[in-house]
């Protein structure tokens, strides 16, 4: 679906793949669940692109539900798939994930997730066996000329990529706006993250940078602006410790 000039969404708003075209064809910012592959010519066509199009798939991280097809869209079409130096081992499987459990669950919404998961062959995801990297501040040589912004805590290599041209923040999973786990709503920390305290403290990195469209590895988009979208995270993370007490 379109999210905004030249924005399109791959996924129901669970599990999100971005594709980002401009003159020189289209970049992929996540590569959702493995089963998204098969809408991509689809949602390529109602660009007016196709796969020959594709220049690059950039991961926001190392996450195997961001990884999705990317080793295939590699494999099969040579496109290059990049992510943040600190996460190149996680997104090759060669580390553990660094995830500390899930936080709390509500049943439902879990299934919801397993159901597309399964639905979208997210049991079995392959690693990538090659992947380029990227450093903080890198301004990326692919369409849409992403900025990248390190974000660690979530993951060690989490990276929020910042498209001016597009009035676009892809956040990854720095910041949620649906916990998979819960199926609450709103801007929050993801859940499977390694370090929540350094996560907050990571989004101080973003609040100088103004964007219309900040656009989630889960949930809807956020267009209250960035600094309400970081203010309703914090909010979000000391109800949760409130909640703990
Ligand atoms: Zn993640
Ligand atoms: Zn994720």
């Amino acid at each position: 679906m379109q999210i905004s000039d030249g924005i399109h969404r791959l996924g129901n708003g669970l599990v999100n793949a971005y594709l980002v075209a401009d003159g020189g064809g289209v970049t992929i910012i996540d590569a959702g669940l493995p089963g998204y592959w098969s809408a991509l010519p689809g949602e390529l066509a109602a660009m007016g692109r196709n796969l020959a199009d594709v220049r690059a798939v950039v991961l926001t991280h190392g996450h195997s539900d961001h990884i999705g097809f990317a080793e295939r869209a590699r494999k099969e079409r040579g496109v290059p798939v990049s992510v943040h130096e600190l996460d190149a081992l996680l997104a090759r499987g060669k580390v553990k994930n660094p995830a500390k459990g899930t936080g709390p669950v509500r049943p439902l919404p879990l299934l919801r997730f397993l159901a597309l998961a399964m639905r979208q062959g997210g049991w079995h995801i392959d690693r990538l066996r090659e992947v380029a990297t990227f450093g903080d501040g890198a301004t990326l040589d692919v369409p849409g000329s992403p900025r990248v912004i390190l974000v660690p805590g979530h993951t060690p290599g989490s990276a929020a990529l910042h498209m001016p041209d597009r009035d676009a923040l892809f956040v990854g999973d720095a910041i949620a706006t649906v916990a998979v786990t819960t199926g609450v709503v709103g801007p929050q920390i993801a859940p499977f993250t390694a370090d929540a305290d350094v996560a907050l403290a990571s989004l101080d990195r973003l609040s100088g940078i103004d964007a219309r469209w900040i656009l989630p590895g889960h949930g809807q988009p956020w267009t209250g602006g960035t600094a309400a979208a970081i203010a309703a995270v914090r909010e979000s993370a000391a109800a949760a410790a409130r909640g703990r007490r």
